[in-house]
Order: structure tokens, then C-alpha cells, then sequence
């Protein structure tokens, strides 16, 4: 794998085999020295258009526990506010010859244009309202955790899926490893070739109880050019997923960050139910898997026993 642009790229022997090689990383964290030499000598570029908690630091941390170097670049107080062209960056931060450029951007298709302007491996760490593989490849490694298979699993994504690329990829994803998706949400915040997509669709929560997995999205108002609902509190009334409508059983999923009181109640975030944090966690070792893929998986060692060289 050269780049990891998009969970259309991967069949379901792929995604197994990153979260084969995330759980084997999984090991590295516990260590006092939480380090392997897998990628020493190799530079990650971390270019961030678009502001990032989880996704910008689970990125870093993961290239470091591989011994790369990481370079950070966010856009903003950077030459792109002197106008500066997607092209013309990539351009001049490949003069610094990284071997991987994870790139957030809020260009849909923005990922993409770079293998021409480069020769660095491109991980996209989301692009517009188009995709987020690596949050689905996580989101998949934690169910994967919790349930042994997703074969046949429930997963029920509630929200705003029109303007999420976190649903895009997940989807995808999900259906990949052999679970059901339903989508649920008001009817303007749902795409219109959702039915295309090989899920059910629903306009309310009232038959949520049948899902095993609970995945909330947060209202993606950046990429909202006009009124989708009357109100939060209007929506919420309808689509929180709150301790009524979350059953025990239940596992509850969201991508973070939360708007608590919106899609989700501020006890459903702090229950045992919630794998929000989960979550988080998995996003270091996915990163990890994903980034020993794009940049050393053909070479045959063993990434965590074996020496590289210097
Ligand atoms: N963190 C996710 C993303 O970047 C979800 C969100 O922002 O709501 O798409």
C-alpha cells in the first residue's frame, strides 16, 4: 500500500491486516520506553489545514513510537495565510524530502492531488466532508476489541451524515468487515444516495433499541452553509441518544469531539457503554499500523523484534 487516501482502496484483508498489526503495536505503550526502530531515519509531515485533537496527536505520538521524525505543520500562521497554494506547500515542504505527509484539509479530493506534486507516502487524516479513513480503520479496531467479529453486527450511525466524512468512511468500513448499517438522522441532514450506499435509513430513533452499536455524530455546523434543523435544542429533543433511548447492551461510539447535551446526553458519554475513550486510544496503534504500511511493510522484518537499519 503507497497511500492510504480512502476506505475504497481497501478490501476487507487489508483492514484485518492494519488491525492485526495495531493489536500487535498495542504492546509498545505499555513499555517504560515506548519505542521500536520500525521507521528510525523516516520523516512524517503532519500538515493540518483544519483544527484537530485526537487526529493530529495520535498521528504524532504514533510516528514517534516508531523512532521517525515528525515534523508538525499547521496551516494557519504558516505562508498559506499569505495566500500560499495547496500545491505550492506541498511543493516547498517536499524540498524537507519526508517520507509520509498525513495531510487534514478541507477540501474534499485534496489527499489526492498530492502524489503528483511528491513522492512521499499520503495518509489522509480527512478531507472535507469526504472521508476519514483512519477514524474508520480505529472505529473498527474497537468494535473488532469488544465483539470478536463485526459479522453481523448493528451499527446504527445517528446524526448529521450529510456533512460527515466520518460516516463516509465508516460505512464503508463497517459494511467491509460484514456488519448491518442503518443511518438515522432528520431528513435534511441525510444523503440523498444513502440507499445506494447498501444501508437501511430511518428518520427517527424509535426502533434504536435494535442496534448493537450506537455511533453519534456531532453536528458538522464548518460545513453548513445554511439551517438544517429549527434548533439544537429541536434536534436534540429528537436525536439525542440519551440513558431513555440507550439500552444496557448497547455500545456507544463517537469520533470525538462531543457536544454534550446535543447528540449525546452527558451520562451516556461517562458510561460504561461508552467507548469514546477506547476509541482515542486505538487511534495511536491504527496510526502506527497505518504508517508502517505506507512506509515499511514490503521490507519483511518483524517491526517490534527486529533491528532496522541505522
Ligand atoms: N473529528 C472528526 C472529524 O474530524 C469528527 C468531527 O469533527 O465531528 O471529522
Amino acid at each position: 500500500m503507497n497511500h492510504l487516501l480512502s476506505i475504497e482502496d481497501l478490501d476487507r484483508a487489508a483492514i484485518e491486516r492494519i488491525c492485526d498489526r495495531a493489536a500487535a503495536f498495542e504492546e509498545i505503550g505499555e513499555r517504560d520506553i515506548k519505542k521500536v526502530p520500525a521507521l528510525r531515519g523516516r520523516t512524517v509531515l503532519n500538515l493540518f489545514y483544519e483544527a484537530s485533537t485526537r487526529t493530529r496527536s495520535s498521528f504524532e505520538l504514533a510516528a514517534k513510537r516508531l523512532s521517525a521524525d515528525v515534523v508538525n505543520f499547521v496551516a494557519s500562521g504558516s505562508s498559506v495565510d499569505k495566500g500560499e497554494s495547496l500545491k505550492d506547500t506541498v511543493l516547498t515542504l517536499s524540498a524537507h524530502r519526508p517520507d509520509a505527509i498525513v495531510i487534514r484539509c478541507p477540501w474534499a479530493g485534496g489527499p489526492a492531488l498530492l502524489p503528483q506534486w511528491t513522492d512521499a507516502a499520503i495518509v489522509n487524516a480527512g478531507d472535507g466532508k469526504h472521508e476519514h479513513p483512519t477514524q474508520a480503520l480505529l472505529d473498527v479496531y474497537t468494535l473488532r476489541r469488544r465483539l470478536g467479529s463485526l459479522d453481523g453486527a448493528k451499527v446504527w450511525i445517528i446524526g448529521d451524515i450529510l456533512h460527515s466524512r466520518v460516516a463516509r468512511s465508516g460505512i464503508q468500513a463497517f459494511r467491509k468487515m460484514g456488519a448491518e448499517v442503518t443511518l438515522a438522522g432528520p431528513p435534511t441532514l441525510l444523503p440523498r444516495e444513502a440507499e445506494s450506499l447498501g444501508v437501511e435509513v430511518r428518520t427517527t430513533l424509535d426502533d434504536l433499541r435494535e442496534a448493537d452499536v450506537v455511533y453519534a455524530l456531532r453536528m458538522q455546523h464548518e460545513r453548513m452553509e445554511q439551517a438544517f434543523v429549527p434548533s439544537l435544542r429541536e434536534y436534540a429533543a429528537v436525536y439525542q441518544v440519551n440513558a431513555r433511548r440507550l439500552g444496557p447492551r448497547q455500545l456507544l461510539m463517537h469520533p470525538g469531539p462531543v457536544n454534550r447535551g446535543v447528540e449525546l446526553s452527558g451520562d451516556v458519554v461517562d458510561s460504561p457503554q461508552s467507548l469514546i475513550l477506547e476509541q482515542v486510544a486505538a487511534g495511536v496503534v491504527v496510526r502506527m499500523a497505518v504508517l508502517y504500511e505506507v512506509l515499511a511493510a514490503s521490507r519483511s522484518e518483524d517491526p517490534i523484534t527486529e533491528p532496522q537499519p541505522a
